[in-house]
């Protein structure tokens, strides 16, 4: 498959658009929704879910890039690979160079939708997936969490009953820190109906292959969100702990088979959510860790520093060789975004490149972020400038979807070829 290396114009059609949103309206309002936490910025919602109902998307899942005898590229002129997953992570990072939290902030289908669309069936696709393009905007999230399962999320207690008599599957646990669990459980007037996605097991005996997620709708009853977290960054964004009490929900609410296999089936769903998801808290990463360093730039300039590139390296001054570094740093996880994204948009496996993205984004951006501040000293720490929320909101890309030691235990598996049981 050839290699092209420019840029596909959706791309920077996406990019030049979100940069305005970002600059616009997203940074005005950063600093305010960072210090009123839980406050929902609604204005943004609205405005975002109308911009993307008028370009004609808004999920998480790439749009349908199958062949269509109407569509110019696929009646053989000129036709573009598929790009699904490289335009949302474009997308991604132009938000997040805007404020991490606000583009989780973004209506649609989030981590919710995402899981639907590795774990479900092409009915469920167009059930559960449909309702994003409607008039309200609408949320989703993914609930796999729990205080004794985190980084091992196959340890999940919560437990998935069927009850023959009303053929509904019976839910009962806790899950925590659900990102958008608020937005997408609590029914909100402004909102439409949303979903959380729940894994549960349908088999404690049977392990992983025991797992399996189930679409549950807003406001079932026996469901409640118990907390909201107060968090080190990211503030704009809800972290909801959630408890399931004899919840209900049909039996074509389970995602993939309800049959338990001796194959880790329910596991690989979960797994196959995080390999389209990690590059896209990569990506996420990339933004925040951009806007540091281009205000890193823009301070220095107003301050007579400039970048000499070009000369050789003992000629540069300790700043300049800093900012130098940090942009090879960024511009190298971003290329791994783009690799892991191809690989996904073309339909390759890329486990090992999903984790490596995450590894180096969450890397890259802590430092980058810590640096902007270091270097900037006082200007850095100030709460007058963002350069030091940047560096608290950044610490998330290194813990959620899989902190770097496990994307780090998953890279040397797969490189290695050992199994899960073999290398922890
Ligand atoms: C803001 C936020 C949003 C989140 N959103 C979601 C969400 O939407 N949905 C959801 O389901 N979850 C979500 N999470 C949960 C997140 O994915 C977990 O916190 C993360 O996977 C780590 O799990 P844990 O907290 O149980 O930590 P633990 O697993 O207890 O890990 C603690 C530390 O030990 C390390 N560690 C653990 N095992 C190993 C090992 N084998 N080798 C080396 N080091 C190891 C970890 O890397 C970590 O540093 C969110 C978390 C936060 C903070």
């Amino acid at each position: 498959m050839p290699i092209e290396f420019e840029i596909p114009k959706p791309l920077t059609q996406a990019q030049f658009m979100l940069k305005t949103v970002s600059e616009e309206m997203i940074r005005p309002k950063s600093r305010y929704f960072d210090e009123h936490e839980h406050e929902i910025p609604w204005d943004y919602i609205e405005f975002m879910h109308s911009a993307m109902r008028a370009m004609g998307g808004s999920s998480l899942a790439p749009r349908d890039e199958s062949p269509s005898p109407n569509r110019r590229g696929d009646r053989g002129e000129g036709k573009r690979p598929p790009i699904g997953y490289q335009l949302i992570a474009a997308q991604i990072e132009s938000l997040a160079y805007g404020d991490l939290g606000f583009y989780h902030c973004l209506p649609g289908g989030g981590l919710g939708a995402a899981a639907v669309y590795a774990a479900g069936t092409p009915e469920q696709k167009e059930k559960f997936l449909a309702r994003f393009m409607d008039e309200k905007p609408t949320f989703a999230a993914m609930c796999i969490t729990e205080s004794g399962a985190g980084s091992d999320n196959s340890a999940i207690c919560t437990r998935a009953v069927l009850d023959e008599k009303t053929n509904q599957w019976v839910i009962n646990g806790e899950k925590i820190f659900v990102t958008g669990g608020d937005k997408s459980f609590t029914e909100y007037e402004k909102l439409g109906k949303g979903f959380i996605v729940v894994w549960a097991t349908i088999d404690p005996t049977a392990g992983r292959a025991g797992m399996r997620a189930f679409v549950v709708e807003s406001g079932t009853p026996g469901v409640k969100i118990t907390k909201l977290e107060h968090k080190l960054g990211i503030r704009v964004s809800d972290t909801a702990a959630i408890s399931l009490v004899d919840a209900r929900v049909p039996f074509d609410n389970i995602l993939g088979s309800a049959t338990v296999e001796k194959s880790t089936s329910g596991f690989k769903g979960a797994m196959a959510t995080f390999d389209a998801t990690r590059p896209l808290v990569a990506a996420s990463g990339v933004g925040v860790a951009r806007a540091a360093l281009e205000f890193l730039k823009e301070k220095l300039a107003e301050n007579g520093v400039k970048i000499r590139y070009g000369l050789p390296r003992q000629k540069l001054s300790n700043i300049e060789r800093e900012v130098i570094d940090m942009e090879i740093m960024l511009k190298s996880a971003w290329l791994m975004v783009i690799k892991a994204t191809w690989m996904a948009d073309n339909k390759k496996p890329n486990a090992l490149e999903a984790s490596m993205s995450k590894v180096k984004s969450g890397d890259v951006t802590t430092k980058i972020t810590q640096k902007v501040v270091e270097i900037l000293g006082p200007l850095g720490y100030s709460r007058e400038f963002l350069a030091e929320k940047w560096m608290r909101d950044a610490k998330i890309t290194d813990i959620y979807e899989g902190t770097g030691q496990i994307n780090r235990l998953v890279v040397a598996r797969q490189i290695l070829g050992y199994s899960g049981a073999e290398l922890r």
